[in-house]
């Protein structure tokens, strides 16, 4: 292998499944007692994603809602059958500090039931709703390394109102849990600038982005090179981010 290639960034690509009606921002217009009473529109993105992901021949990592995986079998299989990976999103959309380390672990075990009703399998990854993983639910990776899964990409490296850990590092990197197992956090892709991070999807001041990760935006036009991210699980460290 040349030292080029070697050094190749991957582009470990991911994307979060659920209806624009589960988006936090939107809690206020629509209650979680009348999601079924929506009308889906699900498959107006996922059929772009999807066809512009097998005209570039990349891969990516889509994270299911239960509550989608249930509703929506068929968009599960369909990817599976594409080679992307599915992974966990949780069932409802549920910030972390909402459901609590119990909570959690009911949302888990409810989403892989929903996933392996839908033919995939056993999850390796995770995202909590919103980055909702930060110092004060730390404890949601005991939760997730108990249970075998082998990464989260939950962590945002930027400040924020909600979410985010500014201090976290933003390559790739193994958490040490309180009952010392370990687990691999694929950060949420930032731009750095000389005094902040920013989420690489938001335009920051200079263009000198702390990598080359491919936003869903941009992903068609690095041909074949974005991977999901459980391929990436064993990176040196640094060589892959992860773009949401
Ligand atoms: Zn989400």
């Amino acid at each position: 292998m040349s030292p080029a290639r070697e050094h190749r960034p991957l582009h470990a690509l991911s994307f979060d499944v659920e209806e624009y009606f589960q988006v936090a921002n939107l809690r206020a217009q629509f209650p979680r007692e009348g999601w079924d009473a929506v009308p889906s529109r699900l498959s107006i993105g996922m059929d772009r994603i999807l066809s512009a992901l097998d005209r570039a021949g990349a891969g990516a990592t889509f994270f299911f809602l239960g509550w989608i995986a249930e509703r929506h079998p068929a968009l599960v299989r369909r990817c599976i059958a594409a080679g992307h990976e599915v992974a966990s999103h949780g069932y409802d959309h549920a910030f972390l500090q909402d459901l609590g380390r119990a909570g959690l672990e009911e949302d888990l075990a409810r989403t892989e039931a929903a996933l392996a009703s839908a033919g995939a399998p056993f999850p390796r990854g995770f995202r909590a709703s919103t980055f909702t993983l930060t110092r004060s639910t730390w404890w949601a990776f005991d939760v997730l390394a108990e249970r075998g899964y082998r990464y989260d990409s939950s962590v945002h490296p930027v400040r924020h109102p909600d979410y985010g850990v500014p201090d976290f590092d933003p390559g790739i990197s193994r958490v040490e849990t309180g009952s010392g197992r370990t687990i691999v956090e694929f950060p949420v892709t930032t731009a750095v600038d000389t005094s902040a991070s920013f989420p690489a999807s938001s335009p920051a001041p200079r263009s000198r982005s702390s990598s080359a990760a491919a936003s869903p935006g941009s992903s068609t036009s690095t041909r074949g090179s974005s991977i999901p991210i459980s391929r990436a699980l064993r990176p040196r460290r640094g060589s892959a981010s992860a773009t949401t």
